[in-house]
């Protein structure tokens, strides 16, 4: 059996390396468009050693990814962060980061007091006595617009955006529901079914009391990353597949022929099964003669981009005892949207002397910093920097700095993501014999990715 995969991100990786599990003899092509693999996994040589300059972390509460990290003999590479609460900067000052609540919606005002007006606190307070929110089981809404009609704006401007922002590159209210906070839509739809009112902070509050609570000793760890970067994962992922990978090779066409499917661009082959692992927008444009109509369904996805600016200091002397810091997405007069202090967050890189620091750009519909120049994207980040946090950059020792830009870095998950995948998804199921996947299929998060990967592979082996 002959399989093409198209895109060499961590989705088509791994779905070249489930192909291998299944068929030891299979002929397994993968084609790359860029001059390396990995896609949104890169991590880069930084002198002190290698630093992630796409994903950093996985929640590795997912089980099915610390296992599968496991099955590529990766266990011993998993570390952990260092468990340093992150900040959120609003109103020009650095504060906490609310704790509890989902994904910074709290069910009372008190424990994001700090963040809000009185009037928003009381308005919290009191949304439980107000009309029931409108929800037929089954429904989606924009996360903002949710907010701003219960809650105001004050939260979802100050907090919310910033912490779904540094998810999805995306202010809340370009993203759903369903999508991004789903055990919130279940939660609606559990309240709906029941015949319940349907109230945010009464949703909540369910949430935080089905919360399962620490069983003594010290609780399990959220998040996981690999000591040396991103860059384990996909080099032992390409090599266990045994695939044959061919960097450089932008793939332009794909039509039907009798055995299965032509692709074009480079060489023209012929495979009997194709996995398409590319961002949402290529992938339509690659299905226009093979399946036209899930073509023009897909070109509803539309990406983010964003920049990440990674700057290693010789002194961390000033630098908070934080994990990181968010940027309210109403915020004026800084550039960035996020730094992660990495030595503080990762005990690993903080065992390298020195200081590492992250710096984000961008949300969707706002490229500015994509399109700035290099020399403002490290003022910015530095001025930030010392603005937020008080840290001079300049002063410790800038030594070594990269900056990378990430066209079209996330697929904007809206209120009718869902819907879109889901009719493309069953506008090939007359196709056995192709399959997609991506970030864009089955959520953005590296474990998210790992599990669609591997139903494509399944889909098209079987
Ligand atoms: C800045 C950033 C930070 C992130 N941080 C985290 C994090 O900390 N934790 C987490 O879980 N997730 C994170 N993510 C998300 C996660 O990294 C991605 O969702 C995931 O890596 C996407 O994998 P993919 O294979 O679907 O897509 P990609 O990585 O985009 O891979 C697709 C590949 O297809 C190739 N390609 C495109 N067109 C063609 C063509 N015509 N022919 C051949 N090849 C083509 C591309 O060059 C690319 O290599 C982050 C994403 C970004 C951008």
């Amino acid at each position: 059996m002959k399989f093409a995969i198209i895109g060499a991100g961590l989705a088509g990786l791994t779905s070249a390396y489930e192909l291998r599990k299944q068929d030891k003899d299979a002929v397994i092509d993968v084609y790359e468009a860029t001059d390396r693999i990995g896609g949104k996994l890169f991590t880069v040589p930084f002198e002190a050693g290698p630093t992630d300059m796409g994903a950093e972390a996985f929640l590795a509460r997912r089980k099915d990814a610390v296992e599968f990290f496991t099955e590529l003999g990766l266990a011993d590479s998993l570390v952990h962060p260092s468990g340093l609460r992150s900040l959120v900067y609003s109103g020009g000052e650095t504060k906490e980061l609310p704790a509890g609540g989902v994904m910074g919606i709290p069910a009372q005002s008190e424990p994001v007091a700090h963040l809000i007006s009185t009037e928003t606190a009381a308005r919290i307070d009191d949304e439980a006595n107000q009309d029931g929110i409108d929800w037929p089981v089954g429904g989606d809404m924009n996360v903002g617009q949710l907010m701003r009609e219960r809650y105001g704006a004050d939260l979802v401007d100050h907090v919310v955006s910033a912490l779904l922002g540094g998810v999805y590159s995306c202010a809340a209210d370009d993203l759903g529901i369903r999508a991004t906070i789903p055990q919130l839509a279940e939660e609606f739809d559990r309240l709906a079914e029941a015949g319940e009112k349907i109230t945010l902070s009464g949703a909540v509050k369910n949430l935080e009391a089905a919360r399962p609570k620490p069983a003594g000793g010290k609780p399990a760890p959220v998040f996981g990353t690999f000591r040396g970067g991103y860059a384990e994962a996909y080099e032992a992922l390409a090599e266990q597949s045994g695939a044959d990978i061919y960097v450089d090779a932008f793939i332009s066409g794909v039509e039907k022929t009798a055995p299965g499917y032509r692709i074009t661009g480079g060489e023209d082959k012929v495979y009997d099964r194709l996995i398409i692992a590319t961002p949402a927008p290529t992938t339509a444009l690659l299905l226009k003669n093979i399946a036209p109509e899930a073509s023009a369904a897909l070109k509803a996805v539309k990406l983010a981009d964003s920049v990440v600016v990674g700057m290693r200091f010789a002194s961390a002397e000033g630098l908070p005892e934080n994990s990181g810091v968010l940027v309210a997405s109403d915020e004026d007069g800084v550039h960035a949207k996020a730094f992660t202090f990495s030595s503080k967050k990762w005990p690993h890189l903080g065992e390298r002397g020195g200081a590492l620091v992250r710096a984000s750009f961008g949300r969707f519909g706002d490229n500015t910093a994509l399109r700035a120049d290099e020399d403002d994207l490290v003022d910015w980040a530095l001025d930030d920097l010392q603005t937020i946090t008080g840290f001079d950059g300049r002063e410790a020792g800038l030594e070594e700095i990269y900056v990378q830009r990430w066209f079209g870095g996330l697929p904007r998950y809206d209120e009718t993501h869902l819907a879109t995948v889901a009719k493309v998804k069953q506008l090939i199921d007359d196709q056995p014999t192709l399959a997609l996947t991506g970030a864009w299929s089955g959520g953005v998060g590296v474990p998210a990715v790992i599990a669609d990967a591997k139903a494509a592979a399944a889909r098209v082996a079987g």
